[in-house]
């Protein structure tokens, strides 16, 4: 073991979390040796991750601030019988520019590539091989692991990044575009314009499986592409993602498996939107938490991670009820009234919802009046 090597903090997965976990330390707290490790080529894998300007905190801004991308003074929605247009801050971060960033703060040194971990314990990391890797403590940000524990529904998408030959004429994003087809559950399509010509085209459903049927996403992109007259020159780019939406479960027991003393971050640790599945603003927030945590042996990160883990599951109940009813309570092909009226509300009582800071007035604004759902089977799916 190299001299230090004790007193180090390992992280293990260089996605989101461990990234910018990482990143953080390294700005705040350039006295600790770190090593982040990645069983990937590159940080962050193929992800272009965006949010809301109201998801970060100002105070946590810096953090995030040289990883945005492309940036935007508003967004659309668009429903059958409702459009609008929101004048908050989006923002797109895509994972190359997370992947040079790392590289460049933290140097190689402090991190390892291509090295695939086969356990994560309190204090040590063992590697594919046998290497054995030591520290201080152990963060465990390796992405979703087993998540049988939780009851959940999915939102799946698959997106391609197009350039095309004529101005597209989308000059905001559209985050959600209800008016296709709505037979099968909530479905949307997500256009992100980064010039007038480059643009990111995705199809998202909420689902009750997990199962993503690629094939089937990518012949609806193309109908929606036909359909607006979109005639791309060249597709560059294809992502796909399948996030968890949470309504219920055992979260202690969640949180002990992997690993029973061993501390999580990222979707590992259950930090994530229990609507939209979206884990960077919970990123942000825990990598802030570590840095100012003076205690980094394993078990001190496990007991503060563990906890804040706990708090915000305990506080996002009210998260948990709204998708019971959008999943349990809704017809599939109904589903989009509850999207529908929820986006004719106060758009600062959106900007908290997505924030995941609903206030109690916010929550009794989103229940009041007559709900887009049968009352019987609202009760009953609260209940379940
Ligand atoms: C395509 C896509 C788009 C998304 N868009 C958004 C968005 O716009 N906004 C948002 O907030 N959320 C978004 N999400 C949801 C969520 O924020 C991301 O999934 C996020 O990347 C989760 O962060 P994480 O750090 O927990 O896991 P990941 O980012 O998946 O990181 C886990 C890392 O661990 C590495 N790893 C795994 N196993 C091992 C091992 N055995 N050894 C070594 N390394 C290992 C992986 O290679 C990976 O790099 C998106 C998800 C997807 C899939």
């Amino acid at each position: 073991m190299a001299k230090g090597d004790e007193r180090r903090l390992l992280i293990a997965g260089g996605g989101l979390a461990g990234c910018l976990a990482a990143l953080a330390m390294a700005h705040r707290r350039p006295d600790v040796p770190l090593l982040i490790v990645e069983e990937g080529q590159s940080f962050g894998g193929n992800h272009i991750w965006s949010f809301f300007d109201a998801d970060v905190a100002a105070e946590d801004r810096w953090l995030i601030e040289p990883l945005i991308g492309a940036r935007w003074r508003g967004y659309y929605v668009a429903f059958p019988q409702h459009r609008k247009k929101f004048a908050h801050g989006y923002n797109s971060m895509p994972s190359e520019l997370l992947d040079r960033h790392v590289r460049e703060t933290l140097g190689s040194d402090r991190y390892r590539l291509g090295a695939k971990i086969v356990a994560v314990r309190e204090d040590e990391l063992v590697l594919e091989g046998g290497e054995r890797l030591k520290g201080a403590g152990a963060i465990d940000a390796r992405g979703a692991a087993n998540l049988s524990l939780l009851d959940l529904g999915w939102q799946k998408f698959v997106g391609r990044e197009y350039r095309f030959a004529e101005p597209h004429g989308v000059d905001l994003p559209v985050i959600m575009d209800a008016t296709v087809d709505q037979s099968e559950g909530y479905r949307f399509v997500y256009n992100l314009p980064f010039s007038d010509e480059h643009m990111l085209v995705e199809d998202t459903y909420y689902s009750d499986t997990p199962d993503l049927d690629l094939p089937e996403l990518g012949a609806r992109i193309e109908a929606y592409l036909q359909k607006r007259r979109w005639n791309p020159a060249e597709m560059e780019r294809e992502e796909k993602g399948v996030l968890p939406v949470a309504m219920g479960g055992d979260f202690a027991a969640f949180w002990r498996m992997g690993g029973a003393r061993v501390a999580k971050l990222g979707l590992r640790g259950g930090f994530f939107h229990p609507t939209t599945g979206y884990s960077l603003p919970d990123a942000v927030c825990c990598a802030a938490l570590l840095t100012r945590q003076k205690d980094l042996s394993g078990a001190a990160l496990h007991d503060l991670f563990q906890r804040e883990g706990a708090r915000l599951w305990n506080e996002r109940r009210f998260y948990r009820t709204l998708n019971k009813m959008l999943f349990r309570a809704a017809e599939p092909a109904e589903r989009y009234r509850v999207l529908e009226r929820f986006y004719r509300l106060d758009p600062a009582l959106i900007a908290r919802f997505y924030a995941g800071q609903s206030t109690m007035f916010d929550k009794l604004r989103i229940l009041s009046g007559k709900p887009p759902v049968p009352i019987g089977r609202a009760v009953k799916a609260l209940r379940s």
